[in-house]
């Protein structure tokens, strides 16, 4: 009895000690959503689909993305033009399942499919992450009006947006 008297009595000024120490230490708290964390360069998030300097889609629903990918998370329905050229009708890509692997963008021919920086897309409804080609392009659409704002070098490698590979025109 009075040994566990004495450890209690001990263990309050020992912790006290302690809480009194890191009182003069920096936080390490990161006050999240108001600072923003650092991410990696390197770091995997939400999606986008690119275009060319045209606007023209460079997906052309080639399915080795989806075919790459471990969870089957890509649906995409091909099409043609008048002329022949190919492209994605319907492509879509549930989020909600998706690992972030990566392994969508590494198989991609094109460098039509990329993971970018975005992490803040919660949602109430399952449906809403199912994001469809026009959500995927307008992704893409912001993320090329901030790097220009910012002044930041391309993503996409200048000799492959030299690489005539046939895209779909605008509007599809
Ligand atoms: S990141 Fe991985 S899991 Fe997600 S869509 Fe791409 S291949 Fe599939
Ligand atoms: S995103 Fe790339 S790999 Fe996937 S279907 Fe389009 S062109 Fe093919």
């Amino acid at each position: 009895m009075w040994r566990d008297l004495k450890s209690v009595f001990w263990a309050i000024p020992k912790g006290l000690s302690i809480t009194f120490r890191y009182l003069f230490r920096k936080s390490v708290t990161q006050q999240y959503p108001k600072n923003k964390p650092v991410l990696e360069d390197r770091y995997r998030g939400l999606h986008y689909l690119t275009r060319y300097d045209d606007n023209s889609e460079r997906c052309v629903c080639c399915g080795l993305c989806a075919a790459a990918c471990p969870v089957d998370c890509i649906y995409m329905e091909p099409a043609e033009t008048e002329d022949g050229i190919r492209y994605a009708k319907i492509y879509e890509i549930n989020e909600l399942r998706c690992i972030f692997c990566g392994m969508c963008e590494e198989a991609c021919p094109e460098e039509a499919i990329f993971l970018g920086h975005e992490f803040e897309f919660a949602a109430y409804e399952r449906d809403d992450f199912i994001y469809t080609k026009e959500m995927l392009l307008a992704n893409y659409d912001n993320i090329e009006k901030e790097r220009v704002a910012k002044n930041i070098k391309p993503l996409i490698r200048k000799e492959r947006q030299e690489f005539k590979t046939p895209a779909a025109p605008l509007g599809h």
